[in-house]
């Protein structure tokens, strides 16, 4: 809704910045909290000349209560209750936006309620009493004449309601007993669901990134001194955004940046937090009532770009009251010990800078902008649920919240049997934990006696820094692309040769099987502007992307070789498809090695190189490279995406297609046993290694070498430990054989052994 253009003042209205003064003083006059609400209800009425002016709260059970009125009838007050979206004032909250109607009683969400005597008025402008983008009440005038309010009288009752929402927020803080129905404070148990992008539990208390500060004073007691802190605050906040544009980013982000600090520079933005100080606020609260307007719009806005840019907005009110407040860094230096985080979106380095802060938990509301997030939050081994709608609106810190990284559920606030239910679970992981570390030291080696090796996934230091931990024998997939991912810039080659060297020296004497850079599809860099592609899965990516960029793939494979230095080099390719494309990978690898070695630098003893099994065709056809290749590794997501062509990141598809059905895993034993026949020794390295069920069922196989995240190797090697394979092998393909239509939970009943944590 736009407000109308300025109208004249009808006669007897008081100017703005008059009505801020005398409600300054008005809330300093130490009255009962009803008193306090009264007297705005009376002075807003005078002073906007309005016949009727009301404030409704929100109770607890989600409805509206009259708490004050001036010009209905006195008796309704905190009789006349709205349902959550009855009447206009529903309609107020519902869409959390100031509502002008010229024609109150024809519109089709007018309600009548006869004991408030609300019939003869034809206009009404209401406003959303907004505590952290939560509607908390509504505050609304009405005029019994047809009056077109105008867009000053909408921004002065939208500062009137923020006012209302700290005097309210303060003295339900405070216990006042006028507030004990009053829902201020979010405190119902929630229940929310969003997508698990990495597994685990946690509990604890909330801690929001990205804080709201609260302004520490509302109204101005010399108005040209807060405009002037006003501008020194905009400068630095300027020319912080300024700096931010000096860092050498291309492509897309270079121009997200762009359109950030010309919101920054927005001369409108600007204007409109000066005309509010010029009313009578302080600099901090012009700047609350913009970031209350834009988080408002945000959240019934739905077209993505307008969504962005309203994030945009938010995010520089954010830190421009912070920085008005002096407290730009008093988050990051906060105690997070035991928290789980909670933000609208975050980048990769943001988490990187938590990550010694001893968090539980991640939750992000945002789905687009996760992946990063993801693959840090993984190695960091924390539970991660992206895709929490509207979790900001109902959460704040300090809340306690239960995070099931499993399920993708959120319980905010949870109820005491809850909490028992998951403490319990909590238990049982951390006993399991210690089993699975009393048996770190131990080989996988099943009841029969066969041996299976197993190895870690990694792809950033952290993870490295697990490898003793984990138990693993090794790293059998070193995602290289993750180091290109989570940085600013495209590292240079000695930053790749020093990040590789690091890696092979925590390595030791265990084997690393590093996976030259696998980028495009979900994988997109942060300075690039991707190629708008149909289907990005199907295209320009990963080994194809490579051999189509020799400078940046011979610059990688040129740091692999100097880093392995007299070390063995064990390399794969991702996502071969014809034998072709591993020949050309492999000569382009070898050269750089001999390269290395003419200018004097010391070169690895052995070279072993591999490729991944990662599309059909390459299934068909691995053969024909025997002899010219070292080593095969199965990489499950990809397989069984392009096998059952269906999107590994589509989160409808996502359980459709089991992994355990007869084609998939007969292909993959057809795989096994080819690769078997000519010596080439074959992997399995997907996400799916790390199921304890499923590396049984890929031990049973034939696979005797499984690479999986850091988190599965405890749990796969107690599977394995107690797994009997030749007895199992009989009775495994019967059932693999009988056509059932839900084999996954055949096989899951064969095999199951509660052991998952
Ligand atoms: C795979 O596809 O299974 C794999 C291991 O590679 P990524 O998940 O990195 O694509
Ligand atoms: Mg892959």
């Amino acid at each position: 809704m736009n407000p109308p253009d300025r109208q004249p003042r009808p006669a007897g209205a008081v100017a703005p910045r008059i009505l801020m003064m005398r409600l300054r003083s008005l809330m300093a006059e130490g009255r009962s909290l009803d008193g306090r609400l009264a007297g705005v209800v009376s002075l807003v009425a005078r002073s906007f000349v309005a016949d009727v002016c009301s404030i409704y709260l929100r109770l607890e059970n989600g409805d509206f209560e009259l708490v004050a009125t001036e010009g209905l009838k006195p008796e309704a007050v905190k009789r006349t209750r709205l349902a959550r979206n009855e009447g206009l004032v529903g309609l107020v909250s519902s869409e959390a936006r100031p509502q002008n109607i010229q024609n109150a009683p024809h519109h089709p969400r007018f309600s009548y309620r006869p004991e408030t005597g609300e019939d003869p008025y034809t206009s009404f402008l209401g406003v959303p009493i907004l505590r952290f983008g939560r509607v908390i009440g509504v505050l609304a005038v009405q005029n019994i004449v047809s009056r077109v309010y105008d867009e000053e009288d909408v921004e002065t009752l939208q500062t009137i309601a923020m006012v209302l929402a700290e005097v309210v927020t303060t003295e339900s803080q405070s216990g006042s007993e006028e507030l004990a129905d009053v829902a201020v404070r979010p405190n119902r148990p929630i229940e929310l669901i969003g997508q698990s992008l990495s597994e685990g539990l946690a509990m604890g208390p909330v801690h929001l990134h990205d804080p709201v500060v609260a302004p520490a004073q509302f109204f101005a007691r010399d108005i040209s001194g807060e405009e002037k802190r006003l501008r020194s605050g905009l400068e630095q906040l300027r020319s912080f955004v300024d700096t931010m544009m000096i860092s050498p980013i291309a492509g897309e982000s270079r121009d997200i940046l762009e359109t950030y600090r010309m919101l920054a520079h927005d001369p409108s933005w600007a204007g409109r937090l000066f005309d509010a100080v010029s009313s009578g606020l302080s600099a901090e609260a012009a700047v609350d009532r913009a970031r209350r307007e834009h988080r408002a719009r945000l959240q019934s806005a739905t077209d993505s770009y307008l969504r962005d840019r309203l994030h945009d907005l938010e995010d520089l009110d954010n830190r421009l009251l912070r920085m008005l407040a002096g407290k730009e860094n008093d988050f990051l230096q906060m105690d997070h010990d035991g928290a789980i985080l909670v933000a609208r979106r975050l980048g990769p380095a943001d988490l990187l800078e938590y990550r010694n802060a001893g968090l539980k938990a991640l939750v992000l509301e945002d789905e687009s902008t996760t992946s990063h997030a993801v693959i840090v939050a993984r190695a960091l081994g924390l539970p991660l649920i992206g895709g929490v709608d509207r979790i900001m609106a109902v959460v704040e810190n300090g809340d306690q919240a239960i995070v099931d990284g499993d399920t993708g559920h959120i319980h905010i606030r949870p109820e005491p049997d809850l909490v028992a239910v998951y403490r319990d679970r909590l238990a049982m992981r951390s006993q399991r934990l210690a089993e699975f570390a009393a048996i770190r030291d131990l080989p996988a080696v099943t009841e029969d006696g066969v041996k299976v090796e197993l190895l870690m996934n990694a792809g950033l230091q952290i993870d490295v820094d697990n490898l003793d931990a984990s138990g693993a024998e090794g790293i059998g997939l070193f995602r290289t692309e993750f180091q290109f991912l989570v940085s600013e810039t495209l590292p240079s080659l000695g930053e790749q040769e020093d990040f590789y060297r690091r890696v092979i020296d925590t390595a030791g004497d265990r084997p690393v099987l590093f996976r030259t850079l696998d980028l495009g599809s979900d994988k997109i860099l942060r300075n690039t502007r991707p190629n708008r592609e149909e289907n990005p899965a199907l295209g320009w990516r990963s080994l194809r992307f490579a051999l189509d960029k020799p400078g940046l793939f011979r610059r990688q494979l040129r740091a692999l070789a100097r880093a392995a230095g007299d070390h063995d080099l064990c390399v794969m390719f991702p996502l071969v498809t014809t034998p072709e494309e591993f020949r050309r990978a492999k000569a382009m690898l070898l050269k750089e090695v001999e390269w290395s070695r003419t200018q004097g630098h010391a070169v690895p003893k052995n070279v072993k190189v591999g490729a991944m099994i990662e599309t059909p065709a390459f299934a068909m056809s691995f053969h024909e490279l025997e002899g010219e290749i070292d080593f095969l590794s199965i990489g499950t997501n990809d397989l069984h995406q392009y096998f059952f062509a269906a999107d590994r990141d589509n989160r409808q598809l996502s359980n459709r297609y089991a992994l355990l059905s007869k084609p998939f895993l007969f292909f993959l034993q057809d795989i096994c046993r080819r690769a078997n026949e000519i010596g080439i020794p074959v992997s399995i390295c997907g996400e799916a290694a790390g199921n304890p069920i499923f590396a049984q069922v890929f031990a049973l196989l034939g696979f005797r070498r499984l690479s999986m995240p850091a988190p599965g190797v405890g749990p796969v090697k107690k599977a394995i430990r107690k797994l009997d394979l030749e007895a199992k092998k009989v009775e495994f393909f019967e059932r693999l054989n009988e056509n059932s239509a839900d084999l996954e939970k055949v096989l899951l009943n064969l095999l199951k052994h509660g052991d998952q944590v």
